[in-house]
């Protein structure tokens, strides 16, 4: 089975994971010449003023090398140490993965196989006066413009994913400060996709520390379900209306919502469905997923079949409050609104009304309701 994109999902870089626990592969990668880091200032990335691209530093752009030639040797010494924290350093960094390239000047030697590749890092700036870095070490890039979802969405994918990545483990790392076991300081490990206790007074229990498996914290992702329901000849499709407001049009999209502790993927999905649209639906199928880096969600994207049989169906608000409509509507009409559907960030439907655009999962799985409709259409018209 082929693994299809989502915006966001899209893998730019090998992230050679086993690689990140070498002390010495991480110091080679981050002091190479061909490095690019992604610079983000308090958890946001930067946009170019002239091309709005995602800002990427390397040693050859002459206005970044002072701030990559200030950070790298100095952050080099606190790899893997509670000084690296960013109350202390002002920054956090990750590594996130080689650019594979067999022309490329940085390789290195791992168990006898060459990995090859121009190594990326997502960088973090969160300076104050208190900080070992200071505001001027990264001067220039503090006048760029920040990052914003307007922006993201007209980036190309290979972008926005570098961009996801980056976002979700600086994130992580920014919040995470201290210990869950025993409130001592966590500080990075593994090139910044790990963090350690840092407790070393063995008569103080630390549930995490002395665990004989989790002895660190890994990055959290939150995973979501969001459902898009039909019905078994798929020539209806339910969207829903939320609470949240989008500027000056109106939104119907498919159902979401976070997945429960002990829930399958499957079960969450009949929950949700229940509980915001009072739908019964028996029947889930899994169609693929997206990173969603607002903070660190996984996005589980599933069809809903529902067996209509006047009850089934039957629309129901008032189990929680989150919707101000839901309705069932025939996917020939849909399929006509993503027929004239080129781009943009919402595909117009009817008067005042919008569907999600292109970017989103939402998309994707309306779009498979239609797509499933022709198909079932073609094969049943061959079968005549
Ligand atoms: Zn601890």
């Amino acid at each position: 089975m082929s693994i299809a994109s989502s915006f966001f999902g899209q893998q730019v870089l090998n992230r050679v994971s086993f690689l990140r626990c070498s002390k010495e592969f991480v110091k080679k990668s981050l002091n190479h010449d061909s490095t690019i880091i992604i610079p983000f200032i308090e958890g946001e990335a930067l946009i170019s003023p002239e091309e709005g691209n995602l800002v990427q530093l390397s040693r050859s752009t002459k206005l970044y090398k002072n701030i990559i030639s200030t950070i790298v040797p100095v952050y080099t010494t606190l790899l893997n140490t509670t000084q690296s924290r960013i109350d202390e350093s002002g920054v956090n960094l990750t590594f996130l993965g080689l650019l594979e390239n067999t022309d490329s000047t940085f390789d290195f030697e791992w168990s006898n196989i060459s990995y090859k590749g121009t190594p990326y890092f997502g960088l973090d700036i969160r300076v104050t006066d208190k900080t070992l870095f200071k505001h001027h070490d990264f001067e220039p890039i503090f006048s760029f413009p920040k990052m914003t979802r307007d922006h993201i969405f007209k980036q190309t994918n290979a972008d926005a994913s570098l961009y996801a990545q980056g976002r979700m483990y600086l994130d992580w790392l920014a919040k995470y400060k201290f210990c869950p076991g025993c409130g001592s300081k966590l500080f990075p490990v593994d090139a910044g996709t790990k963090l350690q206790c840092s407790n070393e007074n063995k008569s103080v229990h630390c549930n995490v520390r002395d665990a004989h498996v989790n002895n660190v914290c890994f990055p959290r992702t939150d995973p979501s379900v969001i459902i898009a329901m039909t019905n078994s000849d798929y020539s209806k499709c339910c969207l829903a209306r939320s609470k949240k407001r989008y500027g000056d049009f109106v939104l119907y999209s498919t159902i979401a919502g976070f997945m429960e502790p002990s829930e399958t993927i499957e079960e969450a999905c009949v929950r949700e469905i229940w509980e915001e649209t009072g739908i019964s639906c028996k029947n889930v199928n899994i169609v693929r997923s997206q990173p969603w880096p607002y903070p660190c969600s996984l996005m589980i994207g599933c069809l809903g079949i529902v067996e209509f049989n006047c009850k089934n169906e039957v629309i129901n608000l008032n189990h929680d409050d989150e919707l101000l409509d839901a309705q069932w509507f025939d996917t020939t009409e849909i399929i006509r609104a993503l027929d004239n559907y080129t781009d943009g960030i919402r595909v117009p439907f009817r008067k005042d009304i919008s569907l999600p655009g292109s970017t989103t999962i939402a998309f994707q799985l309306i779009k498979n309701v239609c797509e499933n409709y022709k198909k079932l259409r073609t094969a049943s018209s061959s079968h005549l």
